[in-house]
């Protein structure tokens, strides 16, 4: 087969750049040697965790309905049910992309596919017996993704210890469970298994969780975790891990000395590498970092013509919107549109109660480069609505630049922090000042409105807030 457009995995960054090549009236093919398209988003990231995220928040407010007077009867847990409700999820998803592909004629084929020199794919089928196919193109679109990170001396081959794919079939939910990094991930399932009745303890080997996200937005994350979990172990090397059997031995190293414990079970997750191994890229142009990640221009271009890298191979934040608007770029600059990859914000969201949410500048940026920006905090103590859900333990910051009053950051933590966040990164890519934050009339009562109110804390002027003016408050 030849076509002008081929694109290599069927992710979030591989789908939107089939579909939008085909929209744009490209011939293309998408190979994907899963049976189904979505890729670790779909079909064992995001999504499916997404949903048993939802699962935890119910039983979690559920709970904390006695407060207002209102008492459930404990919850009874049907995991098959569950299982194949999240399945379903997916299946309805997956489902959804396979009919779009077929509508938009992107010829998907199903196989695991290696380049054999800068325009050639070999693709070998998942079923045995089944020829090989070879796809020549004009362009090619690697997206081929990442898989979870292995630490050889915890790879001891057992059962009872998994990565995030392992962790989402839910084989069971373990009297204990040891989550090794105190990243996305390991909060996230961490939060999801000690909801459904594991008892957690989260080891994590820097002195905080989370070591991307500022110390505020993290510190009520973790005052909540310390309720919910058995225990967090911060600054603590996992030295060792045995299967006994019927458990899992684990030493660890940490401030307090050495110790041992004993789990039902561990999940490792300690980041992501990615796949751009094993794929023949040896026989093009293509340069690869120390890493693994794959070096593009702002079109996504790699060193070799013919070739473009996008999502999760070409480096981080190895999040599924940054790969799909980078799938974007890559196929409007086939197109020979002007096309730059250049955000000034990618938003991250951690789907934790609470969420945290922050895009464009950080204060951990700001600490890293010296500059000079002003932050504005609101606390979510003075938001009615924070107040209504009972959830007072969040906070709004904004990082303004105190020369112009631009808004260079937004940072959140509350209850549905991952949507509010959105009226942040439009405001840092519009190049909004904290005044027109202040200006745009919010809804009340909402939690969207704390975006505004810490506005006009900058000005010193927030309604819920007293705050005595100076010399340096900004008018
Ligand atoms: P992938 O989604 O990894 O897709 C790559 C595809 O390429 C795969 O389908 C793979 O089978 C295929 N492939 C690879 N090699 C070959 C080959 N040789 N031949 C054929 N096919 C091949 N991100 C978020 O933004 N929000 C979240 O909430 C979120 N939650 C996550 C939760 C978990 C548990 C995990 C693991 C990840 C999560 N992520 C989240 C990250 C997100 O899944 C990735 O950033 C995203 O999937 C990257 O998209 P991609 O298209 O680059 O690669
Ligand atoms: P991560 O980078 O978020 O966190 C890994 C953590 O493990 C870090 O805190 C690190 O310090 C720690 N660590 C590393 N080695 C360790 C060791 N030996 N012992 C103890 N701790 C150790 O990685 P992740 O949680 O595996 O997630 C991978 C990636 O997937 C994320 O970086 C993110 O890009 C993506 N993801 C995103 C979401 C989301 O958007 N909500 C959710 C899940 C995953």
């Amino acid at each position: 087969m030849h076509v002008p457009v081929v694109v290599l995995g069927g992710g979030p960054g591989g789908y939107a750049a089939a579909f939008l090549a085909a929209d744009l009236g490209m011939q293309v093919a998408l190979v994907e040697r899963d049976e189904r398209l979505g890729g670790t988003c779909l079909l064992r990231g995001c999504i499916p965790s997404k949903a048993l995220l939802h699962v935890g928040r119910v039983l979690s407010e559920a709970r904390e309905m006695k407060e207002w007077g209102i008492q459930f009867e404990r919850p009874t847990l049907n995991l098959d049910a569950l299982r194949a409700r999240k399945d379903k999820v997916i299946a309805a998803l997956t489902g959804g992309l396979g009919q779009l592909a077929q509508r938009r004629n992107v010829t998907v084929v199903h196989g695991t596919a290696r380049f054999t020199n800068s325009t050639t794919l070999e693709v070998t089928p998942a079923a045995a017996g089944g020829a090989s196919q070879r796809i020549t193109f004009e362009h090619c679109i690697l997206a081929s993704g990442s898989r979870p990170a292995r630490i050889p001396a915890f790879d001891i081959g057992s059962p009872r210890v998994m990565d995030s794919t392992g962790a989402l079939e839910l084989a069971d939910v373990p009297d204990s469970l040891l989550v090794v990094g105190g990243g996305y991930i390991g909060l996230e399932m961490g939060t999801v298994y000690a909801e459904l009745g594991s008892k957690v303890s989260v080891v994590e080997l820097t002195d905080t969780l989370l070591p991307g996200a500022d110390r505020d937005l993290v510190k009520p994350l973790q005052k909540r975790l310390a309720g919910l979990l058995a225990a967090i172990m911060l600054r603590t090397k996992v030295v060792t891990i045995e299967d006994t059997g019927t458990s899992v031995r684990v030493s660890f190293e940490g401030p307090e000395g050495p110790s041992v414990q004993e789990f039902s079970r561990v999940l490792i997750a300690v980041g992501r590498r990615p796949n751009s191994d094993g794929i023949g890229l040896e026989n093009t142009k293509v340069i690869i970092d120390a890493k693994g990640f794959i070096g593009v221009d702002g079109q996504q271009r790699t060193a070799d013509p013919h070739i473009l890298a996008i999502g999760d191979v070409c480096g981080e934040p190895m999040l599924a919107h940054r790969a799909s608007h980078q799938g974007k770029v890559a196929v409007e600059a086939l197109h020979g549109e002007p096309a730059l990859f250049a955000p000034r914000a990618i938003p991250a969201v951690v789907f934790t109660d609470p969420e945290i949410a922050w895009a464009g500048l950080t204060e951990n940026d700001v600490a890293a480069s010296g500059r000079v920006v002003e932050i504005s905090k609101y606390p979510w103590a003075a938001s009615g609505r924070a107040h209504a859900l009972g959830r007072t333990d969040g906070l709004t910051k904004i990082l303004i630049d105190p020369e112009t009053d631009i808004v260079l950051g937004v940072g959140i933590v509350g209850p549905g922090a991952g949507e509010l966040i959105a009226e942040g990164v439009l405001a840092i890519e519009m190049g909004c000042s904290a005044r027109d934050l202040m200006e745009a009339i919010h809804p009340h009562p909402t939690l969207g409105e704390t975006v505004g109110f810490s506005a006009e804390n900058y000005f010193g002027v927030a309604t819920e807030i007293y705050r005595p003016r100076s010399e340096t408050t900004p008018r």
